[in-house]
């Protein structure tokens, strides 16, 4: 029994392949649905039990994606590959995860989900109680476990050094080495437009963004944008969850999630606009590679080009909003008097915080280079994982000027470390130069974006991605793509004139 009827007219070795590979994408499908259900609904006893449900998925997935018949399947169906075709990619892909899956021994696949459950459990009620120091033993065991994965990936031959092996998972072909400079560059030219903002004085009144907005209201307004903007609610939900987070189980089924706050629309409107923009990405990959192995997004900075773009680009932009306001007004009576001249700058405020989820475009880039440095040095075995906050600490007030009053406001903030994800974070910032360069192209292409977004015309930006981007899967490499939809190999130029315009709108500095 295999998701997918494999098609008679396909020689029999690669109907083979796509018959085994259907049933690994299946279970995890089943395991993603498990994780959405643990962080949206699942009650807080539930953990142990799910941890081993979890765990015991991913150890049949891994005995699958290791088993010698699919090794098999995959050099006799790459016999009757033709270079350049779809069965090309689908070798490479299946290639490539083999060997990432077989890199790690069983026992240790296993370990690594069990702990995944615990330390995310753990992290929860850490962030609670704001206390790191409580929740150090239980991270520094997933260290301990992401460090014996990144050697053995080593050990495979997969990356040359420990965190490029970690990189890899998330950004295919992505080292350190050429993140350094591109990191680098961009926080030498966001921190002068950070300073020159400081200098100027300038204090953006936000009042238009502040007051009380019920969770409900917020709901269906964020909503409204979501379908505009093209996500499916007849193949996806949004639900509430502490972590913002976007999970698929196949192009017709893609889940959202957001959470808010009462008292600033913010937060969860532009969480629901970024968490649709991956979704979309998600909802827009050919269903004829569904459950193949180029049937996936092809790498994370990818994916954050896509929820940036929608977030930033379109959602923060003045033309948008000439559009959404009235719609806004409707759902928020109290503020039927806010002008755009009024919001516009609110949505553009450049301030350095402490919590990333939260920057503005400016000062977000800094945040990641912070978790980037700090990565680094503990995988380089610089710094130990008791030291981790403090470290932090001490890179917040170096790079941004600003220190946590505590570790609920730093080290403890964000999800990813508590699952062992490390080598992810600087996906988000790929993801922001990638979406500028993609956005100028779409507008080379389809001429004034903004004269469509004021009329609420979301459908061709969309429908220009989907072409370049989405339905493509992995048939072609991120360098690949950007370059076939922009013409270009990715710079951070578009990005920073982007950036420099934006301030200099909202600010009058710079230009
Ligand atoms: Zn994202």
């Amino acid at each position: 029994m295999t998701a997918i009827d494999a098609d008679p007219a396909l020689p029999a070795p690669v109907a083979d392949l796509l018959s085994q590979w259907a049933d690994i994408a299946s279970l995890g499908s089943a395991a993603a649905v498990l994780e959405w259900d643990q962080e949206t609904q699942m009650a807080g006893k539930g953990q142990a039990g799910r941890g081993r449900a979890l765990a015991v998925l991913a150890g049949i997935r891994h005995e699958r994606l290791t088993d010698p018949a699919l090794a098999d399947a995959i050099e006799a169906a790459a016999e009757h590959a033709e270079p350049g075709s779809l069965l090309d990619v689908h070798i490479r892909e299946a290639r490539r995860e083999v060997r990432h899956a077989s890199a790690l021994p069983e026992e240790l696949a296993r370990q690594i989900a069990a702990q995944e459950s615990r330390s995310l459990a753990a992290w929860q009620q850490a962030r609670a109680d704001d206390d790191f120091d409580g929740f150090v033993p239980v991270l520094a065991e997933m260290v301990g476990l992401v460090t014996e994965k990144a050697d053995a990936l080593v050990a495979a031959g997969i990356a040359d050094r420990r965190y490029d092996a970690l990189l890899d998972e998330y950004e295919p072909g992505a080292t350190e080495a050429e993140l350094v400079p591109l990191l680098g560059s961009l926080r030498d030219e966001l921190s002068p437009i950070v300073k020159a903002v400081a200098d100027s004085g300038v204090q953006i009144d936000e009042s238009a963004a502040l007051g009380d907005f019920p969770g409900p209201a917020q709901e269906a307004f964020g909503r409204m944008v979501a379908e505009t903007m093209g996500y499916d609610f007849e193949a996806g939900r949004l639900d509430e969850s502490a972590h913002p987070f976007t999970t698929s189980f196949g192009v017709r089924d893609v889940r959202i999630t957001w959470r808010f706050e009462p008292d600033d629309f913010r937060p969860g409107l532009f969480g629901i606009m970024h968490e649709a923009g991956h979704a979309l990405y998600e909802q827009g990959i050919d269903p004829d590679l569904e459950a193949t192995p180029a049937g996936n997004a092809v790498s994370l900075g990818i994916h954050e080009s896509q929820s940036r773009l929608w977030e930033n680009l379109v959602g923060r932009s003045r033309p948008f909003w000439e559009w959404a306001l009235p719609h806004w007004h409707e759902a928020f009576p109290h503020k039927a008097d806010v002008t755009l001249d009024q919001l516009w700058p609110a949505l553009h405020t450049v301030r350095p915080s402490l919590i990333r989820v939260e920057a503005d475009e400016v000062t977000y880039n800094l945040h990641v280079v912070a978790r980037f440095e700090i990565e680094r040095a503990l995988f380089a075995g610089e710094i130990t994982v008791p030291e981790l906050s403090d470290r932090w600490d001490a890179t917040y007030e170096e790079l941004l000027g600003i220190r946590p009053p505590s570790p609920a406001d730093g080290v403890l903030q964000d999800i990813h470390w508590s699952m062992g994800a490390f080598g992810y974070f600087p996906t988000y910032t790929l993801g922001n130069v990638v979406n500028a360069q993609l956005f100028e192209a779409a507008e080379r292409d389809l001429g004034d974006l903004g004269a469509q977004f004021r009329n609420g015309e979301l459908g061709p930006l969309l429908g220009w991605l989907r072409d370049r981007i989405h339905r493509h899967g992995r048939r072609y490499t991120a360098a690949e793509l950007i370059e076939q939809a922009t013409g270009a190999p990715l710079t951070t130029d578009a990005f920073l004139r982007h950036i420099r315009s934006t301030v200099h709108e909202a600010y009058g500095v710079g230009a």
